[in-house]
């Protein structure tokens, strides 16, 4: 590859990267929306998620950065380049967290995106592409399913208004709580939704903890990830009738608990893989009315469905809703699909960018794919794609335990810096 980071600047890029001060950004994140033993919960278009908003325009117009915001809050920190009019390299994630998530998921990518930033204009090197950092309007999905709704409208995969009824456990819908959000930061500028005219990047890059123990195992520093897997979510709702657990027959009842458990162990068989690749989880069961001795009368129940591979997660997707039909002996059911992002792969430029940075500052580096979803995967058809993972302790994500060290952090960023700097002035 031509274009290489000229070695000379690297050592000095690799210097400005602040491994304390990057450091000292993420605990202050992470004190907005602190929950017991380091954890954070800091749900999308929440006062919290506003709080951290502003915090991070704070360091980067400090820095000499401008700040702008679109339509789905998506908000961008652009650093400019020697050619204002080229088009950008894009860099960030989210910084919405689970409810009983860690300090680092999502947030590390957005601050690292600004140290990275910051260390390129501090070492006094310039790029010909400006650079813009973005964070990414409700990846997690936790408080409004699903995830990644920033960046599948920005990216054009789903229209801005899809999600508008969509609602949290208050009741309050994702178009009120965006409208608030867009009135209480109606003082940033405001950009058009989309990679429309200059604003297309030439290539996005997403730093992010690995959420899984490769890295970690094998005494590794740098994923250069090369894809995303798949996920399909799916809501099933299960309708009974509520008897008295004491005077109903059993053999009378219209239970939707039962139901739901054969609905779960034929979904169990349908998805059962030999190889252990496919992932099957039914992480969310609600119950009505919930009581103790009452036959439930309504359950829902969520699946979360990844493979790596289209045909498979089409297949066994595709069969779900008549695997709960057949399996229910009492009740009716309707199966919603509420998700599906199809497995994708990184086309080379930014993984081999990634990985010449992290060889270049002598880091060891592994090609991985990614288990978990990010906003990376709704970018590949707008623009070359790539991560940046680091290593997580023990492999744990969405939890207080999550865990990554400065040192392993600042690695990340400086290859990050490095990377962005290649791609901004091809
Ligand atoms: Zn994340």
């Amino acid at each position: 590859m031509t274009d290489r980071v000229p070695d000379a600047s690297l050592p000095a890029l690799a210097a400005s990267v602040d491994e304390s001060r990057q450091w000292a950004r993420l605990m202050g994140m992470a004190t907005l929306g602190a929950i017991p033993e380091d954890g954070v919960n800091r749900a999308a278009l929440t006062e919290l998620d506003r709080q951290a908003r502003r915090l991070l325009i704070e360091w980067a117009q400090e820095a000499g950065l401008t700040v702008s915001i679109d339509d789905m809050a998506n908000l961008f920190l652009r650093h400019e380049g020697t050619d204002p009019a080229a088009e950008p390299v894009l860099t960030g994630s989210h910084m919405d967290s689970q409810p009983n998530g860690g300090r680092f998921d999502g947030i590390w990518g957005v601050v690292a995106g600004l140290e990275a930033v910051q260390a390129i204009r501090e070492a006094g090197l310039t790029t010909r592409r400006p650079i813009e950092i973005v964070a990414w309007t409700n990846e997690e999905g936790g408080r409004f399913a699903p995830g990644c709704m920033g960046s599948m409208a920005w990216s054009g995969h789903s229209a801005p208004n899809t999600w508008d009824a969509v609602t949290d456990l208050n009741g309050i819908t994702f178009r009120a709580a965006l409208d608030e959000q867009l009135a209480l930061e109606a003082d940033l500028p405001r950009r058009p939704l989309g990679p429309v005219g200059p604003q297309r990047p030439v290539a996005y890059v997403e730093a992010h903890i690995e959420q899984g123990p490769r890295l970690e195992n094998d005494l590794l520093d740098i994923g250069v990830v090369t894809g995303i897997q798949g996920s399909r979510w799916f809501v099933v709702d299960i309708k009974g009738r509520s008897d008295h657990a004491g005077t109903s027959p059993v053999s009378l009842r219209q239970d939707a608990v039962q139901d739901m458990v054969r609905a779960i162990n034929a979904l169990n068989t349908l998805t059962h893989d030999p190889s252990d690749v496919l992932r099957f989880t039914v992480g969310r069961i609600e119950v009505h009315p919930n009581t103790s001795n009452s036959v439930a009368d309504h359950v829902r129940f969520t699946i979360d469905l990844r493979h790596p591979e289209a045909d498979i997660l089409r297949e066994k997707g595709d069969a779900i809703a008549a695997t709960v039909q057949s399996a229910l002996q009492h009740c009716t059911a309707t199966v919603t699909e509420r998700f599906n992002a199809l497995p994708t792969a990184f086309p080379a430029l930014v993984p081999d960018a990634v990985e010449q940075a992290a060889h270049a500052l002598g880091l060891r580096p592994l090609r991985m794919p990614s288990g978990a979803f990010h906003d990376a995967q709704f970018m590949v058809p707008v623009c070359p794609t790539g991560m940046i993972f680091v290593p997580s302790k023990g492999g744990i994500s969405h939890h207080p335990s999550e865990y990554t060290s400065p040192g392993q952090l600042a690695a990340g960023t400086r290859v990050l810096a490095a990377t962005l700097l290649e791609l901004a002035n091809r």
